[in-house]
């Protein structure tokens, strides 16, 4: 009797203290936006800070751009290759989309197959799709990692994030890259008009019909945002008059004043970027999953779950657990979480106890409430640096299967703006956008044709 009591409250005490360590109160929430404030200052004026803000050389979409384009997509968990056409008065239409898995080979090998990889995945559609390889056809790149623009469409690799590591990358154009990929399988007539961050090309495709859209959002396999920022607050660069808006990719996915758990600090040290990335490694849909599965595997190491030997080695292998996992664990309301029981007993767990399926739920429920809270964080930073009194109505265009799928995810997120804001909360609105890589790099494309001369 002793012995259950004593195990009763060793568990409420773990659970209770997993409660805290992943909570983002209302007032931590206001901490956050004050850091990110500073931090977009510094990043402005070309201090040191966790929050790049790259200049993106392109502005929000008028909806009158024209022509047919193909993008390219890179940067998630397929590369694509689309065929898209602008009507010019808003209306979109793809022609084709082709995708392709990255093996890790190519993440991590030379960046010269990785680019060689890419090129020939382009003659692959363009043929299939009998496009002709003689006419000239403009390309628009949309690379979703930090990259440090010089124009529109040239920029260099300031490091590569979400598990690439191809080497001879980092520093060099990507632009040159990929059209010596190009030229070295015969490609002459594709003219790269346009380096696009998947962010850029959100908040972009989203404006061609919906003009008070002003920040695009990724919550995908990684996170990061963008906004309008007014070019004379952009103090560290005078590339251009000080006249109008550019949008600033902000690479937020880095910024980095956060209290991290101490299993923050286990996956953190076990990334390839260790220190880098913090809110990243924190909100993303690539981190999630192997979040919960280091606290399940501390909870076991105290007897306090799933008490038999496979469960052990389940939760000791990296990327055992997914955050689809948790995301069909947490749409599964019914009692006796059948989810739970499919995903461990695929593993060959037995005993799977009850007390055990409700805990890896309640876990499971803190992480993703964590990654929700800390996106509205950072999005209500965004939406009060443009608009202090938040006086206007503001879409926030976000694309990724973590806001799309993610059961509850964009309640979650509105609860914050309710703390904060009370009704003046309505005036940001949270809406899916899709196809920022293709379509959107098309309109920049598109932009950076009508601009040109
Ligand atoms: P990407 O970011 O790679 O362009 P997505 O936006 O589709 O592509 O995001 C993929 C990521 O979303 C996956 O890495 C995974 O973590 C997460 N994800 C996939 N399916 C789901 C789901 N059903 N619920 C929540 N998250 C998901
Ligand atoms: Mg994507």
């Amino acid at each position: 009797m002793s012995t259950k009591t004593k195990t009763t409250t060793a568990y409420d005490e773990f659970v209770s203290y997993l409660e805290k360590i992943f909570a983002v109160s209302t007032d931590e929430v206001k901490v956050i936006i004050k850091d990110f404030h500073s931090e977009m200052q510094k990043g402005l004026s070309g201090f040191e800070s966790s929050l790049k803000m790259l200049p993106s050389f392109t502005d929000r979409a008028k909806g009158i751009e024209k022509g047919k384009f193909i993008a390219l997509d890179l940067g998630g968990t397929n590369f694509r290759v689309i065929a898209v056409d602008l009507d010019g008065k808003g209306g979109t239409t793809i022609v084709g989309v082709n995708k392709y898995v990255i093996d890790k080979q190519y993440m991590e090998g030379s960046g010269e197959q990785l680019f060689d990889f890419i090129a020939n995945c382009i003659k692959g559609f363009m043929e299939g799709k009998n496009i002709p390889l003689d006419k000239k056809l403009e390309l628009a790149f949309t690379f979703s990692f930090p990259v440090e623009q010089t124009n529109v469409a040239a920029g260099k690799l300031l490091t590569w994030t979400k598990g690439f590591t191809a080497s001879g990358v980092v520093g060099e154009d990507i632009v040159v890259l990929l059209n010596e990929a190009l030229r070295k399988i015969g490609i002459k007539n594709l003219k790269v008009a346009a380096l696009v961050n998947d962010t850029v090309g959100t908040l972009v495709a989203k404006s061609y019909t919906e003009p008070s859209c002003d920040v695009g959002v990724i919550l995908g396999t990684g996170t990061n945002a963008c906004y309008p920022e007014k070019i004379i607050n952009i103090r560290k660069w005078r590339g251009m008059p000080p006249k109008g808006n550019m949008i600033i990719n902000m690479e937020w996915g880095n910024f980095d004043k956060l209290f991290v758990s101490p299993y923050d600090k286990d996956i953190d040290a076990a990334s390839p970027n260790p220190g880098k990335h913090r809110l990243e490694k924190m909100v993303s849909g690539m981190f999630l999953g192997e979040i919960l599965r280091v606290v399940v595997r501390d909870l076991i190491k105290r007897d306090l779950i799933f008490k038999d030997e496979s469960a052990t080695n389940l939760f000791s292998k990296n990327g055992s657990l997914k955050t689809e996992n948790m995301s069909n664990i947490e749409a599964d309301t019914s009692d006796n979480l059948g989810e739970v029981e499919a995903f461990i007993s695929k593993h060959n767990v037995k005993n799977i106890d009850q007390n055990s399926k409700d805990l890896l739920k309640h876990v499971s429920k803190l992480v993703s409430k964590r990654s929700a809270r800390l996106s509205a964080a950072a999005i209500a930073s965004v939406v009060l640096w443009m608009d202090p009194e938040l006086k206007n109505k503001h879409v926030i265009g976000i694309d990724g299967s973590l806001f799309e799928k993610y059961p509850g995810y964009k309640d979650m997120m509105e609860e914050v703006f309710i703390e904060l804001f009370k009704t003046h909360a309505k005036n940001i609105v949270c809406e899916h956008a899709r196809d920022g890589s293709g379509v959107g790099a098309a309109i920049i494309a598109a932009i950076a044709a009508s601009t040109e001369g």
